[in-house]
């Protein structure tokens, strides 16, 4: 045994202390590394993805952390400041803290809950939906990695009520009629039903808040009466809110029309229309005077499902001079070798003046539509607001292009032969929300007036004064009385 000199022993405990040292920084790394070296924070999803609820929707909060594991989860809702639990777990410790033992860990979970917004207090309105997990790992003071998701949502409680207002009082069959109503809060959609047709409405132009306004064809077929159905669909549920209305029409009766279609004219629609039986110039006349029309219409439909959301005329619209010609609503009857081939609508006026006169907008508007249309040859198309179009056919020249902005007088192209015309004329029609009504009262400043406009203008309050002479306030129109049912 060698006996310990001095030095030794100043050497010897030198090592130690570099020894201890080199431990403790190996335990430091391995406490680190296994202890609080966390490499995800945890995540949340929230199913489905809605932000209209109504008073009761099932979720699914799903909650993932890959290492540590969750230690909680805390669904609440928040409202006006005051803020109410709908879920709150904790999850069981891993059996070492850090040190891994996997089969404890929770390291992903789906929890469904429901907002019911009744038990919970909740009013119509909006809400927040509040998120929040927490894992296992010694983060943040040993409180773990929080994961947070906030969704903001809109209660939709109060069901949906539509209040008819009133309506044009003069409604003329093939025409047009505008009913005001008022929605007790907004709608995916609202409007009136006619026929089997939804024409939509907009906001009141006067500026009442929850009013609205829908122009509609008024039907053209009726003995003295039609019925239609105002509308408001919810932005959740089913539940559809509507009221029948019964209209009273005025009667009308519609011209015939007698055309005699000769075999010059037969062969020149066979060579304007490319045909599937070029021999038989009858067959391929019927084929476009029945299918392309229906075709052509339903384009008009499509190019007219959207507009502006508030009028961009102003007064009556401008008539094209020209000797009026075909009119609105007259019943055609084609005729070949003195038989009845074939029976169709006019849908607009013709009005015929020089050749290629020039063309122009009966109204301010935004050209949705410069291009040949089938029978109608080359067509423009006006949005003038509120679900309100002109159509300008059988063009030789158009000068405008879809997009263009246009002012009454403004010059749209001339007047031609194109498409299914005897001769050169303009045919005008006007639309709405795609469907052919009557162009003449549009002609009418007045009728605008009384039967459109006058219904959506700003009524006072009646004074008390007024109300006990029993005389309606200035400016309440007669269109507003209506025919309720
Ligand atoms: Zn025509």
């Amino acid at each position: 045994m060698a006996k310990l000199t001095k030095e030794g022993v100043k050497r010897q405990s030198r090592l130690f202390v570099v020894n201890l040292l080199r431990a403790a920084v190996v335990a430091a790394v391995i406490w680190f590394i296994f202890g609080n070296l966390d490499w995800y924070a945890p995540t949340l999803a929230l199913k489905p993805d809605v932000g209209v609820l109504g008073s009761h929707t099932d979720f699914l909060v799903e909650a993932e952390d890959k290492d540590s594991g969750l230690r909680d989860l805390r669904v609440a809702v928040q409202q006006d400041g005051q803020e109410k639990e709908i879920l709150a777990r904790t999850f069981p410790a891993p059996a070492l803290w850090g040190f891994g033992s996997k089969g404890s860990r929770i390291t992903m979970i789906e929890l469904p809950f429901t907002l019911d917004a009744k038990a919970l207090g909740l009013k119509e309105g909006k809400a927040t939906l509040a998120i929040q997990a927490h894992d296992y790992s010694w983060r943040n003071h040993f409180q773990g990695r929080l994961a947070t998701l906030t969704r903001e949502v809109e209660l939709d409680l109060v069901p949906l009520k539509v209040t008819f207002l009133g309506v044009s009082h003069l409604l003329k069959p093939g025409g047009s009629g505008l009913i005001l109503y008022r929605l007790n809060k907004p709608a995916k959609v609202s409007g009136v039903v006619v026929g089997d047709h939804l024409y939509r409405g907009f906001p009141n132009p006067g500026g009442k808040a929850e009013e609205c306004v829908v122009l509609f064809p008024v039907p053209q077929e009726g003995s003295g009466s039609a019925t239609v159905d105002l509308v408001a669909r919810p932005a959740v549920g089913a539940a559809e809110a509507r009221q029948r209305l019964a209209l009273s029409l005025k009667p009308r009766k519609w011209r015939s029309d007698r055309l005699d279609l000769s075999d010059n004219f037969l062969r020149q629609v066979a060579a304007d229309f490319s045909s599937a039986n070029p021999g038989d110039f009858l067959a391929a006349y019927l084929k476009v005077n029945r299918e392309l029309r229906k075709e052509n219409h339903e384009r008009v439909r499509q190019v007219c499902a959207d507009s502006q959301p508030q009028p961009l005329w102003s007064g009556a619209f401008q008539r094209f001079l020209g000797k009026p010609m075909a009119r609105f609503g007259d019943r055609r009857t084609y005729m070949y070798q003195g038989k009845v081939v074939d029976q169709q609508v006019h849908l607009g006026e013709d009005l015929a003046s020089l050749e290629h006169s020039p063309v122009t907008a009966g109204n301010r508007g935004v050209v949705v539509l410069a291009e040949p249309l089938g029978i109608y040859g080359q067509t423009v198309i006006l949005d003038h607001g509120l679900g309100v179009f002109s159509m300008y056919s059988h063009l030789s020249q158009i000068d405008v292009k879809a997009g263009d902005q246009v002012d009454k007088g403004g010059v749209l192209g001339r007047t031609g032969a194109t498409g299914l015309a005897g001769g050169d004329h303009l045919h005008f029609a006007m639309m709405l929300q795609g469907e052919f009504v009557d162009p003449v009262e549009w002609w009418d400043s007045h009728w605008l007036k009384d039967q459109v406009e006058g219904l959506w203008v700003k009524e006072e309050a009646p004074t008390p004064a007024a109300k006990a002479q029993g005389k309606p306030a200035k400016g309440k129109s007669k269109a507003r009385k209506g025919q309720k049912r």
